[in-house]
Order: C-alpha cells, then sequence, then structure tokens
C-alpha cells in the first residue's frame, strides 16, 4: 500500500491539524520532483513493487494541475506496479472539482474518489473555514458520478459548533440520498495548537454536548443501515462490497509506505514518520530524516485488539494468540466477559466484537481490554 501526502491548502480549516501549507503555486513542482526523489529512494521499503492500494491524500491532492497529477502517478508507476485491481483513491475538496480533473484522474487510473464535505450547513462551513457551500459539494458528488468515478466517498463531521440534532439529521439524509458508496463521518477532535481550539477557550462558541453527539451518533448508524449501508468501522459505512481497501489494509496491520513530509509508514513492526516541515522535505539530500517509533509487545498488542474491535469484523482471538501469545488471549477474554454478559461485546466462534448496545460506549469497553504497560 502506498501513501502519498499533498500537503497543501487553499485556506486552513479551523479545526484541522493535518500538515499542510497554504504558500502553495511556488513549491508545488518543485515538491513532486522531491516526492519522486523519495519515491526512488524508498520503494524497497515495501515487501513487494506490487500496488493493490494507492491512496493520494492532504492537505488538497485537488489542487494539482492536471499536468502534475500525471507527473504523480509517472513517478509513481516508474517505481511500481499498480495491480489491475487497485484500489487508487485521490482525496479532493469539492470546489476543485470539475470534468476537466475528473477527466485527468480518470485517465490515471483513480478509480475512487474521497470527498472532505463535512457538513451542507452553508454557516457552519464558512465558521469552520471551508472553501465550499453545501450545494456545491452535492454539485461536486453528481459531477463525479456522471463522469463515471467508479467509488464515490464523503467525510462528515458531527458534534460541530451550532450543530443541532435537526441539522445533523439533514446531513446525514442529504448524504445518503447521493450516488456515494461510502460514508465516513467523525466526532468533532479538538486539536490543541487549532483556532477552533483557541475559539473555544475564548468562548466565541461552544460545541454540543456528549450526550447529544452519541443521539447524533445513533442516528447515523440507524439512517446508513436504512440506506442499505454496511457499518463496518466505527467511523465507516459502505454499501456492501465497497468498503475502503487502504483504511482497511491500515486495520489489519498490513505494511505501507507514506511519502510526503508528515506521512507515516509501517513494517509490521515499526512505525517512522516523515518530518513535518515542507522546507526540510524539499532540502533534504537522501532520504527525509524520520522518527522512528519501535513499538512495543504491548503496544503492538493493544493496537491489534483497540483497531480490530473498531471493525465489525471484530477481533480474532485466534490471530490474537498466534501474534502475542495464549497468555494475552486468555486475560483479554476474562477482561471482556462481563461486557460478554452485559450483551456489549458478543463472542461468535473466535471472534470478539462489539454489539449495537457496545458500539455507542466504545471508547469505555475498549479501555477495559488494554494491557498496561509495567513501568
Ligand atoms: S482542506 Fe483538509 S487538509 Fe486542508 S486545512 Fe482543510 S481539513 Fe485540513
Amino acid at each position: 500500500m502506498l501513501y502519498i501526502h499533498i500537503p497543501f491548502c487553499q485556506q486552513r480549516c479551523i479545526y484541522c491539524d493535518f500538515y499542510s501549507t497554504t504558500h502553495t503555486a511556488a513549491h508545488i513542482d518543485a515538491y513532486i520532483k522531491s516526492l519522486s526523489r523519495e519515491m526512488e529512494l524508498r520503494r524497497d521499503e515495501l515487501p513487494s513493487p506490487l500496488l493493490h492500494s494507492v491512496y493520494i491524500g492532504g492537505g488538497t491532492p485537488s489542487l494539482l494541475s492536471a499536468e502534475q497529477i500525471r507527473k504523480v502517478f509517472h513517478a509513481i508507476r516508474s517505481n511500481f506496479t499498480i495491480t489491475t485491481d487497485a484500489e487508487i483513491t485521490i482525496e479532493a475538496n469539492p470546489d476543485d472539482i470539475t470534468p476537466a480533473f475528473l477527466e485527468t484522474i480518470l485517465q490515471e487510473g483513480v478509480n475512487r474518489i474521497s470527498m472532505g464535505v463535512q457538513t451542507f450547513d452553508d454557516a457552519t462551513l464558512s465558521l469552520l473555514r471551508r472553501r465550499h457551500s453545501g450545494a456545491q459539494a452535492i454539485k461536486a458528488v453528481e459531477c463525479c458520478h456522471t463522469m463515471g468515478i467508479p467509488h464515490i466517498s464523503i467525510d462528515l463531521i458531527y458534534q460541530l459548533p451550532h450543530q443541532t440534532a435537526q441539522s445533523w439529521s439533514e446531513d446525514v439524509r442529504k448524504a445518503l440520498s447521493l450516488p456515494i458508496d461510502h460514508l465516513s463521518a467523525y466526532a468533532l477532535t479538538v486539536e490543541e495548537q487549532t483556532p477552533l481550539h483557541r475559539l473555544l477557550q475564548q468562548g466565541e462558541f461552544s460545541l454540543p454536548t456528549d450526550e447529544l453527539a452519541c443521539d447524533m451518533f445513533q442516528l447515523l448508524c440507524d439512517e446508513t443501515k436504512r440506506y442499505g449501508f454496511e457499518h463496518y468501522e466505527i467511523s465507516n459505512f459502505c454499501k456492501p462490497g465497497c468498503h475502503s481497501r487502504h483504511n482497511s489494509g491500515y486495520w489489519s496491520f498490513k505494511p505501507y509506505l507514506g511519502l510526503g513530509p508528515s506521512a507515516h509508514s509501517f513494517d509490521g513492526n515499526i512505525r517512522s514518520v516523515n518530518p513535518l516541515s515542507l522546507h526540510t522535505y524539499l532540502t533534504s539530500e537522501g532520504t527525509p530524516e524520520q522518527q522512528i517509533e519501535r513499538l512495543t509487545l504491548t503496544e503492538l498488542c493493544n493496537d491489534f485488539v483497540l483497531t480490530s474491535l473498531r471493525t465489525s469484523k471484530g477481533l480474532d482471538l485466534n490471530a490474537l494468540t498466534h501474534k502475542f501469545g495464549s497468555a494475552i488471549t486468555k486475560q483479554i477474554s476474562t477482561w471482556a466477559a462481563p461486557h460478554i454478559t452485559a450483551n456489549r461485546l458478543s463472542l461468535t466462534d473466535t471472534r470478539l466484537a462489539l454489539t449495537q448496545t457496545g458500539i455507542m460506549l466504545a471508547n469505555d469497553i475498549i479501555s477495559d481490554l488494554m494491557i498496561i504497560e509495567d513501568e
């Protein structure tokens, strides 16, 4: 799996803590050169040159011109072999979607577009400093559909400033009435160092309560079900067979290579992250200096349990034993027992999964199953 980070945005949304810069035009060409070089230097970190999934995210990949997009794909194809059935995703902002942009990405084999819509409410979009309106988002999805993009996913956020049960319900219904086959919906996370955090501290506005957020999540689960979507991961819903192969790869601990500033990579044991600076990235002479995170066995095990339990497939106890030993499985089964009795977790064959009741309490249940590392 290959992830490519495009670290440019036209303007910064107030809640975002992804690495990107708004100083774009002058740097994109130089950036693509550095990206191609990093690809050449690091391609052997993947166990095989065959790519089953390519994900171009950001930042805002849809800011790239047709020629720049072609250059990125040329670099990928010069260093790897994209399999014929690969999932190739590009992230896009609704206001960048034009027939010409879609034609370019289709020619390059992109078969999935992931669009940050967040909400259809114009006042909230402008408060969040999103560049698009609700109407533009609808038009963009329809344009993707008409132009023949095979898979369309959109992102929504709940627990936003000024959001009510009613406005969230309208967002969800509008989203589900569009020709999409995948929906990701996240509760707003207020990251420190973001303008949103500062504005909240200053009391500029408040957020819906956690109780209301639970109701919003419940409505999301009910409505997606009504529209025939599978709830395959806590924050992700899809039409049958249309799950995100890339994200599922992350959740099943497949190795991936991430290129570009702030991009993460994982080889099965070791995680690494590229520098969070475009300048450092552009001026690196060899491979950009990465921060290495060597995970302890306990950390790997906790990650495995947490990530697996967030998915509808749940935690495979045989796989847990195979990876971490039977003592761990025994311990986690003991901790899980009261949740099974209370119908918050189900145990079918050797799979432990959250029930409908459990999904609403996922964080608490999962934290009960985490191993505390000895000091
Ligand atoms: S467009 Fe996306 S990456 Fe850029 S600031 Fe907004 S949320 Fe962050």
